[in-house]
C-alpha cells in the first residue's frame, strides 16, 4: 500500500505536482494518465525517492518513505530511458539485481528464465544490448526489474518505444503478470487506450493536479469535467 499525502513538487517557480492525495491499494494496478508535462514522472520519481517532495509525505506500507533512501524502499522502477550494462549479456543484465543480493545460482537461473519468458526474450539471453532493437532492450530492462520481487513496481511509459504490435502483446503480458503475481504497480502513460486496458483504477492528471480517480469505466462514462471527457474521448 502506497499513500501519498498532500504532495507537491515545486521546481524554482514552476509547480510540477500540486497537492496530490492518493492511496494505492495492495496488489492494485494504478495508472497515472495525462498529457505531456502534467507531472506524472515527477510524482513517480518522488515515490521512488529520486526527488523529494517540496511539501507532503509518502508512505510505503507502514514506513514513511520520505525518510528512506531510494535503496531502502524496495521499489523497482522502469524508466522512459532504461539503462542496461552494455558489456553484459541479456542474461547477466536480468540477473544483475539477484547477483548483487548474492542469490544462489539455481535461483538466479530460474528467475532469469521466468522473467525472460514473460517478456519474450528467451532466445536472446546470450546477446549483448548493442545487438538488440530498442524494444528488445526495453523488455530486458522490464525483465531485470521483475526478478527483484519489489514491494512496489513503478513503470514510466515502459512500452513507449515499442511498435504497435509489440506494445499490445507486452501490455497483455504485463496485465497477466499483474493478475498472477499481484504486485502493487503504478504505471505512467499518456495513452488513454493503454490506461483503460491496464488499470484497475486510473488517475487523470493535468497541470500537476489530480482531476479524477476511478475505474476505467467510471472515468470513461462519467468524466468529472470537460478536460477528462475530451482526454478520454468519452461519449457525449
Ligand atoms: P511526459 O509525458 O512528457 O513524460 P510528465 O507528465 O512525465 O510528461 P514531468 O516530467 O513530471 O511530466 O514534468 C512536469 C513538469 O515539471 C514539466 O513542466 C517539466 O518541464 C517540469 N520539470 C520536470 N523536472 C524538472 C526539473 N528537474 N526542473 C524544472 N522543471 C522540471
Ligand atoms: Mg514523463
Amino acid at each position: 500500500r502506497v499513500e501519498i499525502n498532500q504532495v507537491s513538487k515545486i521546481f524554482a517557480d514552476h509547480t510540477a505536482v500540486s497537492d496530490v492525495n492518493l492511496t494505492v491499494n495492495d496488489g492494485e494496478f494504478l495508472v497515472l494518465l495525462g498529457p505531456s508535462g502534467c507531472g506524472k514522472s515527477t510524482l513517480l520519481r518522488m515515490i521512488a525517492g529520486l526527488e523529494l517532495p517540496t511539501y507532503g509525505d509518502i508512505f510505503i506500507g507502514e514506513r514513511r518513505a520520505t525518510r528512506l533512501q531510494p535503496k531502502d524502499r524496495n521499489i523497482a522502477m522502469v524508466f522512459q530511458n532504461y539503462a542496461l550494462y552494455p558489456h553484459l549479456s541479456v542474461y547477466e543484465n536480468i540477473a544483475f539485481p539477484l547477483r548483487v543480493r548474492g542469490a544462489d545460482r539455481k535461483l538466479v537461473d530460474d528467475k532469469v528464465r521466468w522473467a525472460a519468458e514473460l517478456v519474450g526474450l528467451t532466445r536472446m539471453l546470450k546477446r549483448k544490448p548493442r545487438q538488440m532493437s530498442g524494444g528488445e532492450r526495453q523488455r530486458t530492462a522490464l525483465a531485470r526489474s521483475l526478478v527483484r520481487d519489489p514491494d512496489v513496481f513503478l513503470l514510466d511509459e515502459p512500452l513507449s518505444n515499442l511498435d504497435a504490435k509489440l506494445r499490445h502483446s507486452s501490455r497483455e503480458e504485463l496485465r497477466q503478470f499483474q493478475d498472477r503475481v499481484g504486485v502493487t504497480s503504478i504505471y505512467v502513460t499518456h495513452d488513454q487506450v493503454e490506461a483503460m486496458g491496464l488499470g484497475d483504477r486510473i488517475v487523470v492528471m493535468q497541470g500537476g493536479s489530480v482531476r479524477q480517480i476511478g475505474t476505467p469505466e467510471e472515468i470513461y462514462l462519467h468524466p468529472a469535467d470537460t478536460f477528462v471527457a475530451t482526454f478520454m474521448g468519452s461519449p457525449p
